[in-house]
């Protein structure tokens, strides 16, 4: 049944009448030097196919070996999520066809993951849901297909294809939610508060970089409704690889208003995948998945059973860092924030940018200024997460740096933070290149100071009598004089100074 925007109901009115039920789907590439199976390199961008080899090319013969490296992150990871680490597990071969996947088999694991039944907390408006986990697995990436001649990029229209392997075989964990059951209108916000969760708990450990816009973590987001208060759940749609936190909440959201507008005409939900559209805020139906596909999972017969012996596990254990929530009250110290403050900085997806900011040298009040407000609206304008928004952690340390020395003040950090923003260039090459550098050499605003008083003498009659308040026009003055670029405060105690001071 095709629903057509005009007519979808907003979140409020569709979580009237129905609960949603999410589930939700983590793949995350595994920031190894080497492939999950063979020995070849993982670094992002090379020219393609240059990191492949017949293990990842699956030329007949060639054996996987597996990378010790790989099972110690989805151990750690897997300890870290609260889960039971199998003491024994295999590796299963996934049939299915795929062009990007010559092996026409992906190695997975089925019914043997390697750590299962575990849980994270997420917080919320200050409120902890307890999420629980029901399998994190280990298994290998596909290569990439590149569609071409089209204008979108996208198989339709395209004329051909072109395959690029060096992604075939690196590492991916999988981390598979149980049915998660929040209060209705705050589903999709607690959807990606949980990506936000997982993403920091990946990168505290160092497992992999996590980053949304390269598909390092990518999310699949399954959402189903059942009416208000029934305990039977409704079919549920599985929405695919979005790609960024805000991506998260709008898709699922888009998904419950486009169920509820189904089910209330009295249409049924079909299973299927769906495609989101980041342009239009909508998804499309992909594949039907109303007949279950049959992978004809078996036992991978080239690798021997993964049985990791508890001291190992152990060891792991003992590299795991503190605990998300342990570190943000640790960080909410250090940064003398409030509650409230700090609930900002977690909503906004920021804890890991003012940390990352904070440690490339700024104060952490500046580093949370710049983020939750200049840098968070020319996100939202555009669209975009604050890690994709293309200024980094170590820039607007920068820039605060700039600040502390006098060099900026308020007005100019904004340009030069617009300027990174628009791609002119670190700090230091856009305060070069736009002339912004702020006047504070004292001797040169003195100068600015007396040709002021000089210009408007009854003004400065009136501050020699008293009348304070009339110094703005002459500072107001020397700020036209300097292009805005000195500290308005100094010039304010300059003036005055030259009026009502000690003769000079
Ligand atoms: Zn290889």
């Amino acid at each position: 049944m095709t629903v057509t925007t005009q007519r979808l109901p907003t979140l409020a009115e569709a979580v009237a009448r129905y609960d949603p039920v999410l589930g939700l789907e983590v793949h995350v590439e595994l920031g190894t030097v080497t492939k999950m199976f063979c020995g070849c390199s993982t670094t992002f961008g090379a020219e393609p196919n240059s990191q492949v080899c017949p293990v990842c090319l699956g030329l007949p013969g060639s054996l996987p070996v597996l990378n010790r490296v790989a099972v110690e992150s989805a151990i750690r990871l897997g300890l870290a999520l609260n889960c039971t680490i199998a003491s024994w597990c295999r590796f299963a071969r996934k049939n299915y066809f795929y062009p990007d996947m010559p092996k026409n088999f992906q190695i997975s694991q089925y019914d043997e993951p390697i750590a299962y039944n575990g849980w994270l907390d997420v917080v919320y408006e200050g409120v902890t849901y307890r999420i629980g986990v029901t399998r994190a697995h280990l298994e290998e990436d596909t290569g990439k297909s590149v569609h071409v001649g089209g204008a979108t990029g996208r198989i339709h229209g395209a004329s051909h294809a072109l395959l690029d392997y060096n992604r075939s075989g690196i590492p991916l964990i999988e981390i598979v939610s149980k049915p998660i059951l929040v209060p209705p209108a705050i589903a999709p916000a607690v959807g990606r508060a949980y990506v936000t969760e997982l993403r920091m708990l990946i990168r505290a450990l160092g497992i992999s970089p996590a980053r949304m816009e390269l598909g390092q973590l990518r999310c699949d987001a399954n959402v189903s409704l059942k009416p208000s208060g029934a305990t039977e759940f409704g079919t549920r749609t599985e929405t695919k690889n979005v790609n960024s936190l805000r991506s998260v909440e709008r898709a699922i959201s888009y998904e419950i208003r486009r169920q509820a507008a189904v089910l209330s005409e009295g249409g049924r939900v079909v299973q299927e995948t769906r495609h989101w559209h980041e342009d239009t805020g909508e998804t499309t139906a992909g594949r039907s998945k109303e007949q279950a596909e049959d992978y004809r999972y078996f036992p991978e017969p080239d690798l021997v059973p993964l049985a990791p012996s508890p001291e190992w596990v152990e060891s792991l254990r003992a590299t795991l860092p503190e605990s998300p929530v342990a570190r943000r009250a640790r960080l909410q110290r250090e940064w003398r924030l409030s509650d409230l403050e700090m609930r900002d900085v977690l909503n906004a997806g920021a804890v890991d940018l003012v940390a990352a900011t904070v440690d490339a040298g700024s104060d952490p009040a500046g580093a949370k200024k710049w983020w939750l407000g200049q840098i968070a609206r020319a996100a939202n304008e555009r669209g975009v997460d604050l890690e994709q928004v293309g200024i980094s952690p170590s820039d607007v340390a920068q820039v605060q740096a700039l600040v502390a020395a006098g060099t900026l003040n308020d007005r100019l950090a904004r340009q030069v933070i617009d300027g990174v923003l628009a791609g002119e260039g670190t700090p230091d090459e856009v305060v070069a290149a736009r002339g912004l550098a702020a006047v504070s050499d004292d001797a040169a605003l003195l100068t600015a100071v007396d040709e002021a008083i000089a210009a408007m003498p009854d003004v400065a009659a009136k501050v020699r009598a008293g009348k304070l308040a009339a110094v703005g026009a002459l500072v107001g003055a020397v700020m036209k004089a300097t292009r805005g670029q000195a500290d308005a405060a100094r010039v304010r105690e300059l003036t005055l100074q030259r009026l009502t001071g000690p003769a000079a």
